[in-house]
């Protein structure tokens, strides 16, 4: 079968290798769809692959149908739609058994698709306790669902004690997980909410999801919020950074109010001091990590009601190194998904 792999640092190819067979409480997956995150550009671009054991199949963002089950496996019917939730846990931590795989206290962050083989491929093996049945949800929907929607929702979950009605959050970059985010805070609470991307076409699509106010990102965004949510000590209750550069944590720290949150949710490599008179009084920082499996149900639920809808460019597998070059470039609009079908 042919498969999109990282075959060494800065290399990803399409490959053929041989179809996968099930294991004892493993299931093989014939893949409907797997989102392009630009997580996978962070792994891609580093010199060591973040210390990612090479090769594997990159895609951690997986929906598709059950092709075959391994020893041991019951309750799963063939051809059954399924979503892969990508988190591996140990199962044995006091963070796994609460349901909180995300929090491993065993297991390096990574998982389906970052570090082992993941879903740009024709078929995966993934144990079966990973997956969450999706009904008749379209797997290109369900894909972006298991990431792009699900670290947004796990970061509305540890920021919602500030997502009164009433409200403001700041959304900043609104690509795959930002369009998400949008959709989840406009689903799940009454905030306000202000988008902020360097993109004007980015800032569109936040209109067109439900974004109450657009800020271009540049040297003058922190000034263009603050007159939205007005002057310290109060400002915004809540912002999700889903770019985590320096120039957009900056942002963050300049607009939260005291007793604000602020979740670093992008990878960029952006740091905030932390300490007294660094952030305001009461101020709460976290890094947050995808999600747990209870939150991909929920954000399932979400998608097949209809109250939450990936904007979703769709590519061949064999142009899945296109997917990530257009993604690299800022030329996707919400989440690119590799179809292999
Ligand atoms: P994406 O490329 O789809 O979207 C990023 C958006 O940010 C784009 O719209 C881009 O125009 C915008 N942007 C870039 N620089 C900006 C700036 N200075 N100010 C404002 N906007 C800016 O990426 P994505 O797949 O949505 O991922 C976003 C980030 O989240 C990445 O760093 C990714 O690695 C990270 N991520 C983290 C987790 C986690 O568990 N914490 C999970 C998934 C993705
Ligand atoms: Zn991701
Ligand atoms: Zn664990």
């Amino acid at each position: 079968m042919q498969a999109f792999r990282l075959v060494a640092p800065h290399t990803a190819n399409l490959v053929t290798v041989d179809r996968p067979k099930p294991g004892a409480g493993e299931v093989l997956l014939k893949v409907g769809a797997a989102g392009a995150c630009h997580s996978d550009l962070h792994v891609l671009d580093a010199p060591d692959a973040l210390g990612m054991p090479m090769p594997f199949t990159l895609g951690h963002e997986t929906a598709g149908w059950i092709e075959a089950v391994g020893e041991g496996v019951t309750g799963f019917d063939a051809g059954e739609a399924v979503a892969v939730y990508g988190i591996v846990g140990c199962g044995r931590c006091v963070a796994c058994l609460a349901g909180r795989d995300n929090e491993c206290r065993n297991t390096a962050p990574g998982g389906i698709g970052l570090g082992r083989d993941g879903g740009m491929a024709e078929f995966v093996v993934v144990p079966a306790r990973q997956l969450v049945p999706i009904g008749d949800l379209d797997v290109t929907q369900a894909a972006p669902l298991t990431d792009a929607a699900l670290t947004p929702y796990h970061a509305i979950q540890l920021t919602k004690r500030n997502l009164r009605p009433g409200s403001t959050c700041v959304v900043i970059g609104v690509g795959g997980l930002g369009h998400m985010a949008v959709q989840i805070l406009g689903a799940t609470t009454a905030t306000r909410i202000i988008a902020v991307d360097t993109r004007e076409d980015a800032l569109k699509l936040a209109t067109e999801v439900g974004a109450h106010h657009t800020v271009r990102s540049d040297a003058g965004a922190a000034g263009a919020i603050r007159k939205l949510v007005g002057p310290a000590p109060g400002g915004a209750d809540v912002v999700l950074d889903c770019v985590g550069a320096q120039a957009t944590v900056d942002i963050a720290r300049a607009v939260v109010t005291t007793g604000g949150d602020i979740a670093i949710v992008g990878l960029a490599g952006g740091a905030l001091p932390v300490g007294f008179g660094t952030l305001p009084m009461e101020a709460r920082v976290v890094v947050p990590f995808w999600g747990t499996k209870a939150e991909l149900r929920d954000v399932i639920a979400l998608g097949q009601t209809g109250a939450i809808k990936a904007h979703v460019q769709t590519f061949a597998l064999a142009d899945a190194k296109r997917a990530y070059d257009d993604l690299r470039e800022g030329r996707v609009q919400g989440r690119a998904v590799v179809v292999p079908g």
